[in-house]
Order: C-alpha cells, then structure tokens, then sequence
C-alpha cells in the first residue's frame, strides 16, 4: 500500500469540478485518507514547483495556482503513484488518453485540472509541506 500527493488545481475547483474528479480516484482504486480546501500564497506555490523554476512558464504556472482555492489530498492504493498519474493521464489534455481526467476536464497544457507525485520520494515531502502527522490515519 502506497500513498501519494493530489491537487485539484484552479480550473476544477473553479468550475466545480472537485466531485467529479474524487469520483475518477475513488473507481481507480485509490481513497481518499485526507482532504482539504487551501489557498496557496505566491512563496508557497514558487516552493511547491521549485523544480520548474528556470522553465519558462514558472511565473505564470506560479500565478494560476494561486488564483483560486485548491484541493489537496493525500490518496492511498496498490501503486498509488502510479495508478494516480495514468488516471490523470498526460500533462498536455492534447496527448491524454480517452476516460483520463485530463482528456475529460483540462483546458490545456498549463490549466491541466490535477497534480500528482511523481515519485515516492516527492510523495513524501508533497505530503508533509501540506499535512500534519495529526490530519493523516
Ligand atoms: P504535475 O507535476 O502538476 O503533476 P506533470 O508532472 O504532468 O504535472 P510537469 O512537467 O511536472 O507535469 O509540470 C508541472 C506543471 O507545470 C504541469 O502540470 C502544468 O500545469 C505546468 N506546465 C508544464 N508544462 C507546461 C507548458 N509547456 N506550459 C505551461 N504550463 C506547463
Ligand atoms: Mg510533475
């Protein structure tokens, strides 16, 4: 059993589209082991996406994240990264599979509706920047 690290990202908060999307984790296999509503400030998205900061669209991924509350959530399953990366299917909707939540909802390759970890590793540390030891059983 494994766990990951999920956002529900400003698009699909924007567009109610939370419920949907939960439904898309939940018939995968994946549950639901801790949920909150958040507004990230600018430090806080600039930390989360670090790893992006020489690319060129940090500054505007950075501020879409920031434009609206988000949904982050702490998903638990067999191969829980694994499984949650192919339902959210490609980054670009354009190369997403047919049923994969970015095919169904993102707007594009930036408004891309969900995040997933990539690896245990960054699980890890994904889930500890957003929950406390206290909010996950
Ligand atoms: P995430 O890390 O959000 O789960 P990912 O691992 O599929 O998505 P990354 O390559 O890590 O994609 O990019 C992180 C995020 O940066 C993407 O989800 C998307 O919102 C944004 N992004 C990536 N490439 C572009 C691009 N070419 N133009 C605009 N935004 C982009
Ligand atoms: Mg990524």
């Amino acid at each position: 059993i494994q766990r990951t690290f999920s956002i529900i990202k400003p698009d699909a908060t924007k567009r109610n589209l939370t419920g949907q999307i939960v439904a898309k984790f939940e018939e995968a296999g994946l549950r639901i082991v801790a949920s909150k509503r958040i507004q990230l400030t600018l430090a806080q998205a600039q930390h989360f996406y670090g790893v992006h900061k020489e690319r060129p669209f940090f500054d505007e991924l950075c501020e879409f994240m920031i434009s609206e509350p988000i949904v982050v959530q702490v998903l638990e399953g067999e191969d829980a990264i694994a499984k949650n990366r192919e339902v959210m299917g490609a980054t670009n909707p354009a190369d997403a599979a047919e049923g994969t939540i970015r095919k169904e909802f993102a707007l594009s390759v930036g408004e891309n509706s969900v995040h997933g970890s990539d690896a245990p590793e960054t699980a890890a540390e994904e889930i500890a920047f957003f929950f406390s030891g206290l909010e996950l059983v």
